[in-house]
């Protein structure tokens, strides 16, 4: 692992072609015009979490009641194993913390974009990616912890086919105006087993492969998606914490204590 440490630059256009544009058959891609230095890779930690008290738990390990069209995505041990179709939440959410767990098929089958793929979707629209990018290359807005096809992670931190690796995310929900003009961006927050991959980064839209990123209005609250991209990849232990701001009143103003004496402060 610590000898996997020479970084590349590489070439979306390049890869692009090489590896990913024909397995798709689109018409169409978009393409950014970026040029990404590859993230370093960095080995994490062990640790993974379970769910806080008050959070939404979508998967325990056992029960799939939390999810919409999951008959194809079957529990082996512990897990939710993709199969055909993507799965939706039945709770929605607005701004949040989510925690989810996953692992690539072990052995690894395909590359590139072909090795255990599948996506964590906020609100159903905008992917933080899931790949095994565990010596695995891609465009590196297309590996794992990316929101793809605007940026990378800042660090590889994927563990090896497998073995678990835990995203926990901190998601600002889009707001639009009335007129469906977008009020204030998507923020993301995320950490890849422990690792900050993605520090208040701004969405510049949804995130699709054959156009551009774009906003359109939608509800203030959606579900989260997992994606289907045709490979079994392990989920588990999926939670969710609805981001509640923190309440308070001012009922007088600011001052100083010092002993019995008060001074009142101007704001
Ligand atoms: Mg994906």
């Amino acid at each position: 692992m610590m000898m996997r440490t020479k970084l590349w630059w590489i070439s979306s256009l390049a890869v692009l072609t090489a590896s990913v544009g024909a397995n798709h058959g689109f018409a169409q891609e978009y393409l950014n015009g970026i040029e990404w230095k590859e993230p370093a890779i960095v080995t994490p930690g062990s640790t993974n979490s379970d769910p806080p008290s008050d959070a939404v738990v979508l998967f325990d390990g056992k029960d799939k009641s939390h999810w919409k069209n999951a008959d194809a995505w079957k529990i082996d041990g512990d897990a939710l194993v993709a199969g055909r179709g993507s799965i939706t939440s039945t709770d929605e959410f607005g701004d949040c913390q989510v925690h989810i767990e996953w692992s690539a098929a072990t052995p690894p089958r395909g590359s590139g974009q072909g090795r255990s793929n599948s996506g964590v979707f906020l609100m159903g629209i905008y992917e933080l990616q899931v790949l095994d990018s565990f010596e695995n290359k891609t465009y590196s807005d297309g590996q794992a912890g990316a929101i793809y096809k605007q940026t990378p992670p800042m660090a590889n931190a994927m563990r090896k086919p497998g073995d678990w690796n835990a995203y926990d995310i901190f998601w600002t929900a889009p707001r639009f105006n009335a007129d469906g003009s977008l009020k204030s961006p998507a923020y993301i927050t995320a950490m890849h087993n422990g690792v900050l991959i993605l520090n208040h980064f701004e969405l510049k839209g949804d995130t699709p492969f054959s156009r551009a990123p774009k906003y359109t209005k939608h509800s203030e609250k959606g579900p989260i998606s997992l994606q289907d991209h045709g490979d079994p990849v392990r989920f588990r232990n999926i939670w969710v914490r609805p981001l509640v701001p923190v309440e308070g009143k001012q009922v007088r103003k600011a001052f100083l204590r010092n002993g019995d004496k008060e001074t009142p402060l101007e704001n």
